[in-house]
């Protein structure tokens, strides 16, 4: 479910020519939360999507598809004839077996002109008996006609409506859609290498497709419209809208005499405003271009088709539009090449679609707003994920459709989980690692898993990301930061640690940044945080540290995040990394190992509140210690500090 009604209503009040100010912010974060609702609420409508599959997804692979569709925008019907051209994946295939719903009449079944036999009943199939036993890699064609009344599932995969008093019937097929106006396999296993569509309307009428518009010609009082596309496209994606659509084209050069054809379809009463808001799309696929490669389809067309729908859907080659805000034409476009080019392999992997494009929504902030949308855009969507404390990327309940099309998780965070990436293994390699992922064979033009991703992104850049999908991929929640600093003569010296926000998670080993105002000037200090407590240095000469922060530029997800600056003259351990406390995180009680020396212990809270206690060896209780971070000061005998640790107390 593409449409992003989250994006185009909340990312038109980026556009808007004001700065938000918190208020506004915390508004414009309530309405996300409700729109994510009503979002999760119709995609549920799909009872079916759960782990649904053609039951003959595997037996056969479809080559080549004919379409010839007869629509009238005022008649709520369709009449169709479709030749699939195929080979058999196994060596005995009999049937050749269709979705299709039960509500649509099969008239024939034929190959060249012979009558072949098939069952249609009750179950949502058509199937095909191919009359001979096929071997594995036999070519055979067959051609199935059919009409009726499409059934109204309440969505909207074929729907009819009116703009300003003109009929519309447009389709709307993700993810099962199809079989309820043409008989296909809606899988994600197989997509149809190549097709024509022929469209026959009635006068007066435009027919949006996919692919590339050949031409129109005149037959009997009605247009036929022929649509040819040369790409692999998997069938949710195969769309049609009809109505009086007015025409235009804009262009994105990419020499002075090489361009992409960007054709609208749009309503008549509509045309000289959306006229305007489409040159955004230019922009936006000239940066996508630079971005993530030359659009897929360069040779036949990118478009739009105005639609009733709110929201929008990225069918291939022509997006269908509910409005012309900036982000949904960010997000649609971008499903160009992440959703379609390249398809989640599965729908509880929709974050290969739909955190690619929300994040890529966000990457036209950070390369076209002159004002602090990228900075907005980084806080509003990590805010959305961290509204609660946990939920993962990967969807761990595949029979909850509003878990899988989950706006925090599927599209938030793993918007923000790209982010991530991109901090841990740079620029150059992030986007390279995108076109690797783009480009080859065996992702291009067909289906990607999580950990396709994951490996292209580990050649390029050599760090293993095993932990980091474990954590933030499978794992749930965020970290919260606690750190400690102090100057030691010309050295300043930070401890980090961490307590999560889900058990699921430990430990987020990640690159923190700090940002530090050295004699006021910010400098940049990354501390690669793998365990509690961690000490780090840096030489900062007679240098003045004035203040810090963490991770001021939002490329990790944490909260409540706390800096305390440590007395330094309570601080010259002995013996510092002689001493371990456990547990740590803790909530009942800890221990000291070893004990070598240890006359008494100081609990510090981050206020500076301190609890002392003699110590020779044994559990400490913390009754009566708040959840948080503390230090733990070890002392011998002579009061003299042998070492510092840090402590984090949890909710039992
Ligand atoms: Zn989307």
């Amino acid at each position: 479910m593409n449409t992003k009604n989250i994006l185009a209503l909340t990312l038109l009040s980026f556009f808007f020519p004001i700065l938000l100010t918190a208020q506004e912010d915390y508004t414009y974060l309530s309405e996300l939360e409700e729109i994510i609702c009503k979002e999760q609420e119709s995609a549920s409508r799909f009872d079916e999507i759960r782990d649904y599959r053609n039951p003959a997804s595997d037996q056969s692979d479809i080559h080549y598809q004919v379409m010839r569709w007869e629509i009238d925008p005022a008649q709520y019907y369709i009449s169709g004839e479709i030749t699939y051209y195929f080979r058999s994946r196994t060596d005995h295939l009999t049937e050749l077996i269709l979705d299709l719903s039960d509500a649509l009449q099969v008239n024939s079944v034929e190959r060249h002109g012979t009558p072949l036999s098939f069952t249609h009943t009750d179950d949502q199939l058509l199937t095909i008996d191919l009359g001979k036993d096929l071997l594995t890699d036999d070519y055979d064609t067959l051609t199935v006609t059919y009409e009726g009344a499409p059934p109204s599932n309440g969505f909207g995969s074929f729907s009819q409506g009116t703009h300003a008093g003109s009929p519309i019937i447009c389709t709307l097929s993700e993810p099962y859609g199809c079989r309820d106006w043409w008989p296909g396999k809606q899988d994600l296993v197989d997509k149809i290498d190549s097709t024509d569509i022929y469209i026959t309307t009635p006068t007066g009428q435009r027919a949006a497709g996919n692919g590339k518009l050949m031409h129109i010609t005149e037959q009997d009082g009605m247009l036929i419209h022929h649509w040819q596309h040369r790409y692999p496209i998997v069938a949710y994606l195969v769309a049609v809208a009809v109505t009086n659509y007015e025409a235009y084209s804009d262009f994105v050069y990419l020499t002075e005499d090489d361009s992409i054809e960007i054709l609208n379809y749009v309503y008549p009463e509509n045309l000289e405003e959306i006229k305007v808001a489409t040159q955004s799309s230019i922009d936006i696929m000239t940066l996508f271009n630079e971005l993530v490669g030359i659009y897929p389809y360069a040779d036949e067309k990118y478009g739009h088709a105005q639609f009733g729908w709110g929201g929008g859907i990225e069918h291939q080659t022509m997006s269908f539009m509910g409005n012309f805000s900036f982000g949904l034409q960010a997000h649609e476009m971008a499903h160009q090449w992440f959703g379609d080019k390249v398809t989640c392999g599965s729908w509880t992997e929709i974050w290969l679609n739909e955190g690619f494009a929300t994040y890529l929504t966000g990457l036209t902030f950070e390369n076209f707003s002159t004002n602090n949308y990228w900075p907005l855009w980084k806080s509003s969507t990590s805010n959305s994920v961290m509204s609660q404390p946990g939920g993962s990327v990967f969807v761990d309940d595949t029979t909850s459709v509003g878990r899988i099309f989950n706006g925090r998780l599927s599209y938030n965070k793993g918007a923000y989980l790209l982010h991530m990436l991109r901090w841990i293994v740079g620029d150059e390699d992030f986007f390279a690692s995108l076109r690797d992922y783009l480009e080859t064979p065996g992702t291009a033009f067909a289906f990607a898993k999580t950990e396709q991703l994951q490996a292209f992104l580990e050649n390029r850049s050599g760090i293993d990301l095993d932990e980091f999908f474990q954590d933030w991929y499978y794992g749930q929640g965020y970290p919260s930061y606690d750190l400690q600093w102090t100057v030691e003569t010309d050295s300043l010296v930070m401890w980090l640690s961490q307590s999560t926000s889900h058990t699921s998670v430990s430990f987020f080993e990640m690159p923190v940044p700090i940002s530090v105002q050295l004699d006021g000037t910010p400098t940049l200090f990354v501390l690669p945080h793998s365990e509690q407590n961690q000490r780090f240095a840096f030489f900062v000469g007679d240098a003045s540290v004035d203040s810090m922060d963490i991770d001021p530029d939002l490329w990790i997800l944490s909260k409540d995040n706390t800096i305390t600056e440590l007395m330094t003259s309570v601080f010259d351990p002995i013996d510092q990394d002689k001493y371990k406390v456990f547990p740590n995180p803790a909530h009942a009680y800890i221990e000291i190992v070893p004990v070598d020396n240890i006359a008494s212990i100081t609990i510090v809270d981050v206020l500076g509140q301190q609890h002392r206690y003699d110590y020779s060896g044994g559990m400490i209780s913390l009754n009566g210690l708040t959840p948080g971070f503390f230090k733990i000061l070890l002392s011998n005998s002579e009061e003299r500090i042998l070492s510092i640790q840090s402590l984090v107390v949890v909710k039992p």
